[in-house]
């Protein structure tokens, strides 16, 4: 995924074995701590997208949904911010992340209650993030989560339902122009969209989300979504698939000028 950016040495792909990681400095979220809601040592999602650091997902997910108990996550929280702040560390995000999809966890709003007062307590600064693939956003909870963070962040790499299956490869029944309407509809401010471009073949299928004619159609739903900014970026470590490669820089701002274009601010990664 959902990933930030994170101190990683090795090439392999990286599964979490904590509830809470870092802080780590991010070149998107400043210096940032990351939540794992979902178990250790294992990948829980409801997509297996083809370029996922954490690996594949396990299928099917509902055999593997034990998730942390809310206590332990709360007490986990607690002793990390204490810690940081007792002993001086600064702190700009705390970012759920992690080995998945971090809105699966059943207590996920509760979760992001108690967050809130430990934020107010500690690091009354730092923001709240979420990065989520969008195919919870129909939960009413998840969007209430959600309305607490600063930067809810919503993954839309692809223009096309055929290319969002091969690329995003849901393992639940929902469909790309679903995420669409439900990242429309969703009452969240601040809603940011995240893109992932890259390029390749996996399946005997070609892979290009820069083609012009996925971008339009991207473009067409950015700007149909309007979500307060958009952060695009490409493959930077190592994928489960094979045979997928990085775009360029050059090519991410020719991209993100067009959203520029629509008015809505963009960054690249
Ligand atoms: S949405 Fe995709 S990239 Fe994010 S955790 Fe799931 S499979 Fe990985």
């Amino acid at each position: 995924m959902h990933r930030i950016n994170h101190i990683h040495n090795s090439m392999s792909c990286f599964l979490f074995n904590e509830i809470v990681f870092g802080p780590v400095l991010s070149r998107r979220l400043g210096i940032s701590l990351g939540i794992n809601l979902l178990p250790v040592n294992k990948k829980l999602c409801t997509f297996d997208c083809i370029y996922c650091e954490c690996g594949w997902s396990i299928k099917p997910i509902e055999n593997h949904m034990n998730f942390h108990l809310l206590e332990d996550v709360k007490s986990a929280l607690e002793l990390k911010l204490k810690t940081m702040h007792s002993e001086g560390q600064e702190l700009d995000n705390i970012t759920y992340a992690g080995n998945g999809e971090p809105t699966l966890h059943p207590d996920f709003k509760s979760i992001m209650l108690h967050l809130v007062m430990l934020r107010k307590k500690y690091y009354p600064k730092a923001h709240i993030s979420v990065l989520t693939n969008g195919s919870t956003l129909s939960n009413i909870s998840v969007i209430e989560a959600l309305n607490m963070a600063e930067f809810p962040i919503i993954k839309l790499d692809t223009g096309s339902e055929e290319l969002f299956r091969a690329i995003n490869q849901p393992l639940v029944n929902i469909k790309r122009a679903d995420i669409v309407e439900l990242a429309k509809d969703a009452h969240i401010s601040n809603k940011v969209i995240q893109t992932l471009f890259l390029r390749g073949t996996y399946a005997g299928k070609n892979i290009d989300n820069t083609n012009s004619k996925e971008v339009e159609s991207w473009l067409r739903d950015i700007e149909y979504i309007k979500p307060h900014s958009v952060m695009i970026y490409s493959i930077a470590r190592k994928t489960p698939a094979k045979d997928l490669f990085k775009v360029d820089t050059e090519e991410l701002e020719a991209i993100a000028d067009k959203v520029r274009a629509l008015g809505i601010p963009t960054n690249t990664y």
